[in-house]
């Protein structure tokens, strides 16, 4: 069996409303690809776009329990929220080169990523996977113990202030490598902010949804998430603690490297 297995997606796209309606098979399995609704999540390239098709089929490496977990998640009314499949791959191949030890999630939901980052990091390394809700992660749970790296993950089940607070408290400041922010778009900046204290130097933090489906071109006063999101894209420019890229993957996402 091969490690490693290449989603087969074939969208049929018809047009209704100005949105873009598709359905898709993926690996046998039809899904619907409507763009902005639960289904399907946010992309900068449309889901149904043969583009993304080959982006997909000429670089994803998924491992099979994560193509897994992908599938079962995507089943799930709020499905859209998972992190796409080569953006997890991308923060994956970061915590590999860096050779990090030590890792936060802010924002778990079925565990996707949180599964991901611990497939690459060492025996003794630790995920610290903040989520509000246990009957997200719960959906997750038993696939990271068939992977064989649930030793790894360290679920905290409160708001992930409270999580990060209690990791600044126990002197665990400047000792992890990599942080991904991916909870509630309102309190962006304090996650940012407390993950700046705990990242070592050469860190890096990952920030998702900076583009928030286009929104931060003309943020409504009334749209809080779209406000946080660009006035922390705002800072993160002349943030002078950090160098950036913001890349134009899934939602959007801006690596900070701390200086
Ligand atoms: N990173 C995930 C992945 O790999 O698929 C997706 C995370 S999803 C976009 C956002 C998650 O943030 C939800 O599971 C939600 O329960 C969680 N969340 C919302 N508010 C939170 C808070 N205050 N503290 C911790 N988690 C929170
Ligand atoms: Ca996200």
């Amino acid at each position: 069996m091969p490690v490693f297995s290449v989603p087969k997606e074939v969208a049929v796209g018809t047009a209704m409303l100005g949105i873009a309606f598709a359905t898709g098979v993926l690996a046998g399995k039809r899904y619907p690809l409507i763009f902005g609704t639960p289904k399907s999540p946010r992309s900068i390239i449309g889901k149904s776009s043969p583009i993304r098709q080959y982006i997909l089929d000429h670089s994803l490496r998924e491992h099979p329990i994560l193509k897994k977990l992908r599938l079962l998640t995507a089943d799930h009314p709020w499905g859209r929220m998972m992190v796409s499949c080569d953006q997890a791959q991308f923060m994956a191949n970061l915590v590999k080169l860096i050779k990090a030890k030590k890792v936060i999630e802010i924002g778990v939901f079925t565990g996707y990523n949180a599964l991901n980052m611990a497939l690459v990091l060492p025996d003794n390394g630790r995920v610290v996977a903040c989520d509000i809700n246990e009957d997200y992660v719960k959906i997750g749970k038993p696939l990271w113990k068939e992977a064989g790296v649930d030793h790894k993950i360290d679920l905290r089940i409160k708001p992930a202030i409270q999580t990060l607070d209690e990791l600044l408290a126990s002197g665990e400041e400047e000792t992890f490598d990599f942080a991904f922010i991916d909870a509630d778009k309102e309190s962006y900046n304090e996650y940012y902010e407390k993950c700046l204290r705990l990242i070592k130097k050469g860190g890096i933090i990952a920030i998702d949804n900076v583009l928030w489906n286009g929104k931060v071109l003309n943020p409504r006063k009334d749209d809080l998430a779209a406000q946080s999101i660009h006035h922390l894209n705002e800072k993160l420019l002349r943030d002078a603690r950090v160098n950036i890229s913001m890349i134009p993957m899934g939602d959007g996402f801006t690596l900070a490297f701390k200086l």
